[in-house]
């Protein structure tokens, strides 16, 4: 990770996005003090939420991939994540629906999801999601040390540990 030179006791976070956030407890956590500037009307960023019309719609992230990190998190400042939130899991994450009013559910349940895909598009195309679910497992498992899980200071850093750059 790069570093900075001088005092670092006191701290401004540029951004009140799920980033500046996590920083910012992540530097409270650690001592420092800190302030969180934000030209938004509010905090969140792309993990966002507009009201209109009765409606309230969320403008960014629907799927919540690895709750641990936000644990760590929550934790950097002593405080748990389950006294702060309730995390509901989904069965079925969203619908996809077609112009030919034909839908499909993406179900949390791999079996559960082929079977939806068989229904709609036959049997062949069940078993290649079924090879695609476990190629995407194996690539989060290979991507989030080397990846998610690490520090790019720059659009240059190399994030393969093995890269000279
Ligand atoms: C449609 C959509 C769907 C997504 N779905 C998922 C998903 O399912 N799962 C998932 O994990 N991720 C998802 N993402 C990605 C996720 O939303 C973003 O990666 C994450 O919210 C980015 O957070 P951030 O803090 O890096 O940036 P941002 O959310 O962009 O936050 C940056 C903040 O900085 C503020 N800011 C910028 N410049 C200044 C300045 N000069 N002064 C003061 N404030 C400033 C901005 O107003 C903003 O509030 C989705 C994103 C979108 C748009």
């Amino acid at each position: 990770m790069r570093t900075v030179p001088g005092r670092t006791d006191r701290i401004v976070v540029v951004g009140a996005g799920l980033a500046g956030l996590a920083a910012a407890l992540r530097l409270r956590g650690a001592g420092r003090e800190v302030t969180v500037v934000e030209r938004g009307p509010g905090p969140g960023g792309r993990a966002g939420r507009v009201e209109r019309a009765g409606y309230a719609l969320d403008t960014g992230p629907s799927v919540f991939t690895a709750p641990e990190l936000l644990a760590d998190t929550f934790a950097a400042v002593g405080e748990k994540l389950d006294e702060r939130l309730t995390l509901l899991p989904l069965e079925t994450t969203y619908r996809a629906q077609f112009a030919d009013g034909s839908h499909l559910d993406v179900h949390a349940d791999p079996d559960r999801f082929a079977r939806g895909v068989a229904e709609l598009a036959g049997p062949a195309e069940a078993d290649n999601l079924r090879r695609y679910l476990v190629d995407l497992a194996e690539l989060y498992r290979l991507q989030l040390s080397t990846f998610i899980d690490r520090n790019l200071d720059s659009p240059w850093t190399c994030s393969v540990p093995s890269c000279s750059r």
